[in-house]
């Protein structure tokens, strides 16, 4: 061991007693790691981990060097670098559909599924009863027809991918109609003049943006109109003096102009999520019912199943635009089948609570309550932690549902020393990393997004968080 830490090592001292790259290797918890992680590797993060004190020793902010704290660094360095990049973590925000940690969380069915399908063969494009070449349509076809009523389904890759597929198959060089209250923009840079003008299709903007009338898409119908356009405005809301036609009169209109009625419908609610308060997401059904020709929607917003983009509605249209070739370069791939088939499932099957963001919807406030003190009172039992319960709002995010939320019980953690940021930035760097909100200066986790199981973890990294400081890190 070295010397015990005093403010008279100078730097060249302690650059002297760093030890060498095959020292450090030869302990024994190292020699392991060498093992496991092959010699190369370990040692380039050695090097990185002794370059990285060398010039803390330089800045003068090492008091001692220790060989065992070394040790942690270059495991925990080396986790870093052997580790896989895409990692699980801890959404402790309150935003169910978060589009930047994954969206909906598919469904353990699903998932089971899935492995069983990816680890082997199946039928994926085989007809087993006639023993002949199949379609991969047909898995999941046959569960949205009886879920939706629509006679074709067709999955892509997501709904960027279906409504662009769709206007380049029913309208390339052709006209669509569209009101110019939903010509949106959602995140990842979808804008529907874009898409539209990628697909090839000419769009014909009518209206204004918050009133649109029947009468102005009429207007607008030419020898050169193929589909009327309408577009589920997604992330935001236009309040006060608007005005929108009912879909029964869009129907009309394009059966008696012999067009096509196309939808996007974007968050694929599938079910009436009215008793959650969730007021403006119109189940794909009932469009269909009412007369779409062709609606489109994600697989992973609120149907709560893998990244897709679902195509259903009538025969004809669905038709040609299985024949696109673009369709071949946008279909999913034989996992994305097999989660998307076990979620539509479990709908039929009415076990809506098998589906981890419908779950998480409709827990209700009280239920996250009652698990919120129970949390609130062990983070209070971590050394210089307190926290507290306050009424909040979770969102379902992911571009559905704006301007809506669903109430919560927040939890507000504070620390004796540290500010709300620096809560947030340690847990965020914890094994797993966990997320919460600051808000107002304040660290806030909303239990809604997290599973019961994940609570103990929580827990226990606000325990471990600032209960050690390395020593050749803790400043003079
Ligand atoms: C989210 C959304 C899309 C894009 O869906 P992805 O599955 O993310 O490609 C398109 N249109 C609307 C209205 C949406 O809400």
């Amino acid at each position: 061991m070295d010397s015990p830490a005093t403010s008279s090592q100078s730097a060249a001292t302690l650059l002297r007693r760093i030890p060498a790259v095959d020292e450090l290797l030869n302990r024994p918890a190292l020699r392991e790691l060498e093992e496991r992680i092959g010699h190369r590797l370990a040692v380039e993060v050695t090097r990185k981990v002794l370059q990285s004190l060398r010039d803390r020793i330089s800045q003068g902010s090492v008091a001692e060097i220790s060989p065992e704290e070394l040790e942690q660094e270059i495991l925990k360095e080396a986790r870093t670098a052997a580790g896989f990049s895409l990692q699980p973590v801890i959404n402790a925000t309150g935003v169910i559909l978060h589009t930047n940690l994954g969206r909906a969380p598919i469904a353990r069915e699903a998932l089971e599924h899935l492995v069983e399908a990816a680890a082997g063969y199946s039928n994926l494009e085989y007809d087993l009863e006639h023993g002949e070449r199949g379609k991969r349509d047909v898995h999941t076809e046959r569960l949205v027809g009886r879920l939706l009523g629509a006679e074709r389904a067709l999955v892509v890759n997501n709904n960027a991918a279906a409504v662009l597929l769709a206007l380049n198959s029913l309208a390339e060089g052709a006209e669509v109609v569209v009101s110019r209250g939903e010509l949106i923009e959602i995140g990842g840079s979808f804008r529907i003049p874009d898409v539209c003008a990628k697909s090839g299709a000419v769009l014909r903007e009518v209206g204004t943006t918050n009133r649109t009338r029947v009468g102005d898409y009429a207007a607008a119908i030419n020898e050169r109109t193929r589909v009327l356009l309408r577009v589920h405005p997604s992330n935001f809301r236009v309040v006060g003096f608007t005005e929108r036609p009912a879909l029964d009169e869009l129907v009309e209109l394009a059966r008696r102009q012999n067009l096509l009625l196309m939808e996007d419908l974007g968050s694929g609610c599938l079910i009436d999520l009215r008793q959650q308060g969730i007021q403006d997401e119109s189940p794909a059904g009932l469009s269909l019912q009412a007369g779409a020709d062709v609606v489109t929607f994600s697989g992973d917003k609120l149907l709560g199943g893998p990244q897709a983009g679902i195509l259903a509605g009538k025969r004809e249209p669905l038709e040609r635009i299985r024949k696109n070739p673009m369709f071949r370069a946008l279909r999913v791939d034989k996992l994305t089948i097999a989660a998307l088939e076990a979620t539509i499932s479990i709908y039929l099957q009415g076990r809506l609570d098998s589906i981890p963001a419908l779950r998480m919807i409709r827990i209700s406030k009280d239920q996250i309550a009652v698990r919120a003190g129970r949390f609130a009172a062990r983070v209070s039992a971590c050394p210089g932690f307190t926290a507290a319960l306050r009424d909040g709002e979770s969102v379902i995010g992911g571009g559905s549902t704006p301007g809506q939320a669903l109430e919560t019980s927040l939890v507000v953690v504070s620390h004796r020393q540290h500010s709300a940021a620096k809560l947030e930035e340690a847990l965020r760097h914890g094994n797993p990393p966990i997320l919460g909100r600051v808000e107002h200066d304040e660290f806030l986790i909303d239990l809604r997004t997290v599973n019961e199981s994940e609570e103990e973890i929580i827990v226990q990294a606000f325990e471990k968080a600032f209960s050690h400081q390395s020593s050749f890190i803790s400043s003079r």
